[in-house]
């Protein structure tokens, strides 16, 4: 079944970012806010696609990814020695742990860690308008 509280809003996150709406978008951000923690990547991303219109392309997943990401819809990121992983951007911050043996992506989010940016920033004469804190680490046996 189709979430409609999701598409209607990815909707108005289209019209919002001032891009015109196509199934394809629709689709795509869809897909996303689905996957929520699953950060995955294009060709991930067009799998599940193609489960919904077989008639969307590699091609066509790449362009609209760049289109979403320059609009705000979407977040991309570049985690080191993987593919560009994508997620919604209406996800509430949060920072990221990569499995470095697995290549897992693990979500965490610390109100300490949050404080001491701030005060980072401040002291510095800054304040922090985004960021992103990515730790690479190897699960301890
Ligand atoms: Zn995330």
């Amino acid at each position: 079944m189709a979430d409609t509280t999701g598409t209607g809003a990815n909707e108005a996150i289209l019209r919002a970012a001032g891009l015109r709406i196509t199934r394809q978008r629709r689709v795509i951000l869809d897909i996303l806010q689905q996957a929520a923690e699953a950060h995955p990547d294009a060709a991930e991303i067009h799998a599940r696609a193609v489960d919904i219109d077989p008639r969307i392309s590699l091609a066509t997943v790449y362009r609209t990814m760049r289109a979403l990401e320059e609009s705000g819809a979407i977040q991309r990121h570049a985690f080191e020695g993987g593919p560009a992983r994508f997620e919604h951007a209406d996800a509430d911050h949060h920072d990221h742990l990569i499995d470095l043996d697995t290549g897992e992506v693990i979500e965490f989010k610390s109100d300490r860690i949050e404080a001491i940016q701030e005060e980072i920033a401040a002291r510095l004469g800054y304040e922090i308008v985004h960021h992103r804190l990515e730790l690479y680490g190897r699960k301890v046996k």
